[in-house]
């Protein structure tokens, strides 16, 4: 099947500054993708490639097979809601999903989102200027689900958000993908939240896809080893150590797994998400110099 997501050696850059560069990607149709990174990683830049908003500065996009800068036909199977949530804050949401039926003449489910606002409590008549930044982050996903996208991208969706809330979300956010097979790509930095949800990981730092493939192979893939400081430059059944620390007798290491058993004078852990992905980022580096910053090297 013809990935949602696929992108061959696409850059993008500010000036002299790569916002993302060589990225290679593949998000595979009916995933509930998380697209994770720290500040400035380049996120941002990456989703707004994929709708279209950027044009690549090198290499390709490609959603469902289709550049999404060629017409407009693909992006009409696109749901995009950006960061902060920009909705027109005049409007009550009453009104807001009486405009998106106009937009999107070819398919909006206005039931759906009146249903869903109605089941959170959301007020109707009420601009959402003058709802809490988590309603109308709430208000953003329900218009974007009456699209009925085949593919939903969402720019920290879950950041404004209470605890409860988040959970609601992403399990709402599960049960449109299992319904329309929709696929998601989303970013966040809340670790914990979408080891509970996604299946499927992106890595960003400094530009670059550190890290990518479904979440059950990552987590398979690696372990947590702790055993004897003396023997940690080599260590059987280890393809590579992500990240190592140290104490004066033990060493921790983060590995991803090769054939065959690990030495048995080490003790291996189950990884986390967090774990996997904080590993792999402890070990790039950021890209940004001291020189930057007016500081010395
Ligand atoms: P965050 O988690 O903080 O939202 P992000 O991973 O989404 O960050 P981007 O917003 O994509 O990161 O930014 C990637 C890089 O591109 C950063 O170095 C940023 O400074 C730069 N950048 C982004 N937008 C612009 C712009 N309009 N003009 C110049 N540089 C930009």
């Amino acid at each position: 099947m013809e990935p949602a997501i696929r992108t061959r050696a696409l850059g993008k850059r500010y000036g002299r500054t790569w916002a993302v560069r060589d990225c290679a990607l593949e998000v595979p149709a009916g995933r509930i993708a998380a697209l994770v990174g720290p500040n400035g990683a380049g996120k941002t830049t990456l989703l707004h490639l994929v709708v279209g908003l950027l044009r690549p500065d090198a290499g390709e996009v490609r959603v469902f097979g289709r550049d999404p800068r060629e017409g407009t036909s693909v992006l009409a199977d696109v749901g995009f809601v950006a960061q902060d949530t920009p909705l027109y804050r005049d409007f009550t949401a009453a009104e807001l999903i009486t405009m998106g039926g106009k937009l999107n003449r070819r398919r909006w489910d206005a039931a759906l989102a009146r249903e869903r606002l109605a089941m959170l409590g959301i007020p109707p008549g009420k601009p959402v200027g003058k709802l809490s930044g988590g309603q109308r982050a709430q208000v953003a996903l329900a218009l974007a689900l009456a699209k009925r996208p085949r593919l939903l991208l969402l720019d920290e969706p879950i950041a404004s958000l209470d605890p409860l809330a988040r959970r609601e979300f992403m399990q709402a956010l599960m049960g449109a993908v299992a319904e329309s097979e929709t696929t998601v790509l989303l970013s966040s930095h809340l670790l914990a939240d979408l080891e509970r949800s996604c299946d499927y990981l992106v890595v960003l730092q400094g530009a670059r896809v550190r890290l990518t493939g479904p979440v059950d192979e990552l987590l398979d893939t690696h372990r947590t080893l702790v055993g004897p400081r003396a023997g940690s430059d080599s260590v059987t059944g280890v393809a590579e150590v992500v990240r190592a620390s140290h104490t004066e007798r033990q060493s921790t290491l983060l590995v991803r797994r090769g054939d065959g058993p690990i030495d048995p004078l080490w003790t291996e852990h189950q990884v986390t998400l967090e774990d996997l992905v904080l590993a792999h980022l402890a070990e790039a580096e950021t890209g940004v110099t001291t020189e930057e910053w007016g500081v010395p090297a």
